[in-house]
């Protein structure tokens, strides 16, 4: 089954849109120009409902089937944040803000779910409501849970929420997922170790931080070797460790370790939170020195509920085809917002092939423009395919 075939008329114009966002990229919740673009095409297109503000400048729109008897409600999500990075792309539609960059494709999620909006908003081929969902700031920035805060599942009672990513590296036309966690939660810590600063010749009149911080750092990782269940996934890695002088014969005040923690569930997370801080003060305080413990807990696990991630596969596959639908794909460590929306409602996140280019993260990386009539059917077949007309 091929793709819809209003999308491939489509795919010149959103591909427009699509590098209009990449040209002008901005970042977190500052997505003003992005979000008015996002919401005049919405109104242009004939949308019942158009709100903007939601989580701060997150944008919300609703588009009613011939018929919404069924009582359905389904969300679609797409994150319009860019990064605060340097683009090197050289491209013609490359950024025109120093310092920021669609390198992470949002503006590709961004412009096939307004392609998606375009054609459902024509068609209304559907019993039901579909609730269109524009997110700030996914990185870093929490802006999803910034929407559901803001009681976005609730006014507009989504039933189901969806989202997708793109993936360089997997072949255009593939799509992946998998039920149950599918992306890592992200915990960050800083820990300020503080003893006594001293003559580097004299250690006994001194704490040495940087021998304490260097047990401690050993500890950590036996965190996830020895006490995380073995068949459970986890990550704790220190990737700062910074004394306050950079010199050959000072012993420092104070030392600084930073890192980030990610797993897959609930009951590691809190486990591990709790041997972090028990090891940290304890071995510290037996070297008569003081940890000061900042444990951030950052963005939830992502998990695909059994029921949703079978049906977005299913919906995938009549984009797609079955051969080209990975339904039990790995799950990976980096973390994402939309977690928040999978925690407050059931849904499904997928990933969508972007083929062999850069990384997203990477100044080189951009979105293929070929995949958006995918990525366009997808959304839609998902609101055809669960509110049927009758
Ligand atoms: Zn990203
Ligand atoms: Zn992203």
């Amino acid at each position: 089954m091929p793709i819809k075939n209003r999308m491939a008329d489509l795919h010149e114009e959103i591909t427009g849109w699509r590098r209009h966002l990449h040209e002008h990229p901005e970042v977190l919740f500052e997505v003003h120009e992005t979000a008015a673009f996002v919401a005049e095409k919405l109104r242009a297109f004939g949308c019942d409902e158009v709100v903007t503000g939601i989580g701060r400048t997150g944008v919300v729109a609703v588009i009613h089937g011939k018929s919404t008897a069924s009582g359905k409600v389904i969300g679609l999500r797409a994150d319009m944040d860019a990064l605060p990075m340097q683009e090197i792309t050289g491209l013609p539609y490359a950024s025109k803000t120093p310092g920021a960059m669609h390198a992470c494709g949002h503006d590709g999620h961004t412009a096939m779910l307004l392609g998606a909006a375009k054609y459902m908003a024509e068609t209304r081929n559907f019993d039901g409501t579909a609730v269109l969902i524009f997110q700030p700031a996914e990185e870093g920035g929490a802006g999803g849970r910034e929407m559901v805060d803001d009681g976005m599942m609730e006014r507009w009672n989504i039933q189901e929420v969806y989202g997708l990513h793109n993936m360089p590296g997997v072949p255009v036309g593939q799509f992946a997922l998998r039920a149950g966690p599918q992306m890592a939660s992200a915990d960050e810590f800083d820990v300020v170790l503080v003893g006594r600063g001293g003559h580097a010749a004299v250690p006994h009149e001194a704490i040495d931080l940087v021998l304490v911080g260097s047990q401690i750092v050993v500890a950590l990782n036996s965190i996830v070797s020895r006490n995380v269940d073995p068949v459970k996934h986890a990550v704790l890695t220190v990737a700062t460790f910074q004394t306050e002088s950079d010199t050959q014969n000072v012993i420092s005040q104070t030392v600084k370790l930073r890192g980030t923690v990610r797993c897959f569930d609930g009951d590691v997370r809190d486990l591990i939170e709790e041997r972090f801080t028990a090891l940290c003060s304890a071995i510290a305080a037996a070297h008569g020195a003081e940890a000061r413990i900042t444990y951030k807990r950052g963005y939830p696990p992502t998990v695909n509920a059994e029921a949703q991630a079978k049906f977005a596969a299913d919906c995938a596959a009549a984009i797609a085809g079955e051969a080209a639908v990975e339904r039990n794909t790995p799950p990976i460590m980096p973390a994402e917002d939309f977690s928040y929306m999978l925690e407050a409602r059931p849904g499904a996140y997928i990933f969508l092939g972007n083929g062999d280019t850069a990384m997203c993260h990477h100044p080189m990386y951009d979105f293929n423009d070929k995949i958006i009539p995918l990525g366009c059917s997808w959304f839609a077949e998902l609101v055809e395919r669960r509110m049927p007309a009758a």
